[in-house]
């Protein structure tokens, strides 16, 4: 891969981890509002509540902007979801508050620790750098305490842009800002349908994180760690 000018890259799972896992966070918070659980009980609620929330909105829909009350009541629907699927007695408006601010602590996210290295590596080979991240208002305030906001020349999330990747438009507002064609460009992420389908559907060339080997028989073309996307172009 030769002549590439720029490198957009997803941020959840790609730049960054929520540590302790969003279950562990979400257990903790449930036994201050009520009976006990464990992360263990948590995990796969969590994840079948993700996944029937995504289904609300079509794919490219900005799920955040989607109810009334915006973001915080899109995760107050997802808090109620997770509470019904435990059974669990706690009262989702004082409890959402309070998850809200254990999410919004910059400690709980954690950047992998090959990416500030990656990123000032492609910037001194004079590569743009973009975000595109489905992700709610609070993001750039989590890539300012991580120190990430002047690495890259722009960001874009979702609810700000009142759309989802893999919607082209968020690829292509992307692309606009850092004055870069789609063939000059290449998106890194975790998603197979957000990311990788989603960039190369605008003519962007796809890489796909895969850290667990996951995908490794798919035909994607895949990276383990972001430095190693800097091997291949
Ligand atoms: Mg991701």
């Amino acid at each position: 891969m030769t002549g590439f000018r720029a490198l957009t890259f997803d941020v959840g799972n790609t730049l960054l981890r929520c540590d302790p896992p969003p279950a562990e966070i979400y257990a903790a918070a449930l036994g201050r509002h009520g009976r006990p659980v464990t992360a263990a009980e948590v995990e796969p609620v969590f994840a079948a509540a993700w996944t029937e929330l995504q289904t609300r909105t079509p794919p490219g829909v900005d799920r955040y902007g989607a109810l009334p009350g915006g973001e915080r009541m899109w995760w107050g629907a997802f808090l109620r979801e997770v509470l019904a699927r435990l059974d669990h007695e706690a009262d989702w408006r004082p409890l959402l508050d309070d998850l809200w601010a254990a999410f919004a602590r910059p400690e709980v996210w954690r950047l992998y620790p090959e990416v500030r290295p990656t990123l000032e590596a492609a910037r001194r080979r004079g590569l743009r750098l973009g975000v595109i991240s489905n992700w709610d208002r609070r993001l750039p305030e989590i890539l300012g305490h991580l120190g990430l906001t002047g690495c890259f020349d722009t960001i874009t999330v979702s609810a700000i842009e009142g759309l989802e990747k893999p919607a082209p438009a968020i690829f292509e507002r992307t692309l606009a800002r850092l004055g870069v064609a789609a063939r000059q460009a290449v998106h890194i992420g975790d998603s197979p349908l957000e990311d990788y389908r989603g960039a190369e559907g605008v003519g962007m060339t796809a890489l796909l994180v895969d850290r667990s080997e996951d995908f490794a028989c798919d035909g994607y073309r895949t990276v383990s760690r972001l430095d190693q996307a800097l091997e291949l172009l």
